[in-house]
């Protein structure tokens, strides 16, 4: 039974504000938030051809990796069910017994199994030794790396920019796009469009060399600016300004965005518009990527 029916393609809105007017540049939100109840935004995207290749390999156990926060994780586990697949997640740090994240709650009750691993051992997810290991411990699974980022991950991100160039009838001049792992970001390069990224964590500046390397290098590549200043002090920390900006996004446009990715990538992209960093007449598209499932309680209003 397959239940990962999504609901393609996902709106292109054009927003417009003081700051968008002022700067004369056009800016689209693209809803992957919108895709599917559970497994929203990237993370479908990035799963379609994963889930995809392990049906055909004849696989019956997905297993991949994150942290007690992880959307990866939340959205593996509930394709998984959907999709008729046993899920088995590797979760960094201890157990947390009585204080499980609502996330991992979330992924038990999906039926994935979680295996709590120390931070050093997590370190050691993308090597082949370890890799090979777990192959051997769990036999007939078919592992998906960290954030669902693999060769399958970028096909299925490739085609959002397919349903994005239909909608506006060309290519738009940049993608806004959170970047994790940058798999996303990956995939809207190889597709050929140009790239502004926003680093959801400190010290993002490994991404840059991470990201190019998952694409292929040929003339149709894209351009990619990585900008790690936006982090508000570091992978799921926030500040009251960062809370500030996603309050006053959603009062002027009803959407609601959150605070570990797409509230960072968004204020970081209206900083730049205000700055003059983009042209007059660029068209941006900013992917609302989902995660909406991590949304802080107290920016939960309605
Ligand atoms: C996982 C995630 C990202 C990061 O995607 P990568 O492909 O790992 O860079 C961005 N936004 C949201 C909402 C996510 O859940």
């Amino acid at each position: 039974m397959d239940l990962l029916v999504p609901s393609l393609p996902t709106p292109l809105l054009e927003i417009s504000d003081e700051v968008i007017l002022k700067s004369g540049v056009r800016l689209f939100i693209k809803r992957d938030d919108l895709i599917h109840p559970t497994v929203s935004g990237n993370k479908w995207r990035k799963l379609k051809y994963n889930l995809k290749q392990a049906k055909s390999e004849g696989t019956t156990t997905l297993l991949t990796f994150g942290g007690a926060f992880s959307n990866h994780l939340y959205a593996t586990a509930a394709a998984g069910k959907y999709s008729g697949f046993q899920t088995i997640g590797i979760v960094r740090g201890e157990d947390p017994g009585e204080k499980k994240s609502s996330t991992l709650k979330f992924c038990e009750a999906q039926g994935m199994v979680l295996h709590y691993v120390s931070r050093e051992e997590y370190k050691l997810r993308n090597s082949d030794d370890y890799i090979n290991g777990l192959k051997r411990k769990f036999p007939n699974t078919f592992i998906i790396p960290e954030g669902g980022t693999s060769e399958f991950a970028l096909k299925g991100v490739e085609e959002m920019t397919e349903e994005v160039n239909q909608q506006l009838g060309f290519t738009p001049h940049y993608y806004a796009i959170a970047a994790g792992t940058g798999g996303t970001a990956a995939g809207i390069l190889s597709s050929g469009a140009n790239v502004v990224a926003f680093s959801a964590l400190k010290g993002g500046d490994f991404l840059e060399t991470d990201i190019l390397n998952m694409v292929e290098e040929n003339d149709s590549r894209g351009q990619l600016k990585l900008f790690t200043e936006y982090h508000f002090k570091g992978y799921a920390k926030y500040t009251q300004e960062l809370l500030d900006f996603i309050l006053m996004f959603k009062n002027n446009h009803g959407i609601q965005l959150e605070q570990v990715y797409t509230g960072k990538m968004l204020f970081g992209l209206y900083d730049l518009i205000e700055k003059g960093y983009f042209k007059t007449g660029d068209c941006i598209v900013a992917v609302h990527t989902g995660g909406l499932q991590g949304l802080l309680a107290e920016l939960k209003q309605d």
